[in-house]
């Protein structure tokens, strides 16, 4: 079998080597004799699982011993979108709006409470991060979306604000490195940077909780889980499990500083060459060019076949653009091999000789 050259945007690539002590782990975990898919979770042998987990999370951000805590959720991101106003919205939130995930978060929140998006990008099809937008400081918090898979933007710099800062980080958690501890929430679905579809990631700092006066369902309250350290029901056992040989590679490699300069080496080499070639044309406005998902164009449509034609004989997957932006999108995660991206630029190169 070849392997491909992997650039979905999700469920993404994970590291080989992740992928080999997963497989393994399926046959035979821990030398247990049994499989890490029947083995009950409250076997010591998990239970450490979600601890080394939850801990290895908060060590890669360095947010170990500063009130957080993290849990592994189920629901998706999309969960998040309204656990979040469900446990902290009480009579008004703000939400900047940089693309489906965002617009999707808001219309969640509205449900709960009064929305207000202090800033749109949507006049440009979200190609760009709103600036100088002022935040309510009589909000109930601040949600913003730190990465835009499907327009390949970027938020570089964080405001802080006086209310808590929460942040769907899905797409870019763990890619680069940033002072975590402005944030009161996090929350990323792990089929983006961190493991398989199936479980979530939330790290979210306790004093922010218990101000709603509404009453929360136990599978919707973070207290719930913060209460049983995650284990409250039957956790995605297997995907939390392979979230952790995925961050103990990150670890392994460096931490998330490593991770930021391979995918700044990564995300340059392609846009020099979509910026270089005639050819192409990239989606986002450039100071707001995402590291993890470039998204770019053809200038001449007509040379569409011809394109597709020469990726996929190369043995590249997963490079069509969003159904909303159309073109083509180039998702760089971590665990994504720079000679991936040597290969895309020099198909991009190859187009250019032939056109
Ligand atoms: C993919 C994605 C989501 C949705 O994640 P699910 O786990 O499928 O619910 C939300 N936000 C962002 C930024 C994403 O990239």
């Amino acid at each position: 079998m070849m392997k491909k050259y992997n650039f979905s945007a999700g469920p993404c690539i994970l590291p080989q080597e992740v992928f080999q002590e997963a497989s393994q782990a399926i046959l035979d975990f821990n030398n247990s004799g049994l499989s890490i898919l029947e083995i009950s979770h409250r076997s010591a042998d998990f239970v450490s699982v979600m601890e080394e987990a939850r801990n290895l999370s908060l060590k890669l951000l360095g947010l170990e011993n500063k009130g957080y805590k993290a849990l592994f959720l189920q629901g998706g991101a999309s969960m998040q979108f309204l656990m979040t106003a469900y446990n902290l919205l009480e009579k008004k939130a703000a939400y900047l709006n940089t693309g489906t995930w965002a617009t999707k978060a808001i219309k969640e929140a509205k449900f709960f409470g009064e929305v207000v998006e202090v800033a749109s990008s949507k006049d440009k099809n979200f190609n760009y991060i709103p600036k100088n937008y002022k935040v309510p400081t009589d909000a109930d918090y601040f949600h913003c979306t730190s990465n835009n898979t499907i327009f390949g933007t970027q938020m570089k710099e964080f405001s802080s604000v006086a209310i808590p800062l929460v942040c769907d980080m899905s797409s870019d958690i763990f890619s680069r490195e940033m002072d975590f501890s402005k944030f009161d929430m996090i929350y990323a679905g792990a089929q983006k940077n961190m493991g398989p579809a199936g479980t979530t990631l939330v790290i979210i700092k306790e004093d922010i909780l218990g101000k709603v006066s509404r009453e929360i369902p136990s599978m919707l309250n973070y207290k719930t889980h913060i209460e049983k350290d995650s284990m409250f029901n039957t956790p995605a056992v297997y995907a939390v499990y392979v979230s952790l040989l995925t961050m103990r590679w990150m670890d392994r490699k460096g931490g998330v500083k490593a991770m930021e300069e391979l995918n700044n080496k990564k995300a340059a080499l392609l846009y020099s060459e979509i910026d270089r070639n005639e050819l192409f044309k990239g989606y986002a406005e450039k100071e707001d060019r995402s590291t993890m998902n470039a998204t770019f164009n053809l200038t001449d449509e007509s040379l569409k076949d011809r394109f597709d034609e020469l990726w996929k004989a190369e043995g590249i997957n997963g490079l069509n653009g969003h159904r909303s932006v159309g073109g083509y999108r180039a998702s760089m995660y971590n665990a994504l091999p720079p000679h991936s991206v040597t290969t895309l630029v020099e198909v991009m190169q190859e187009l250019e000789r032939k056109a």
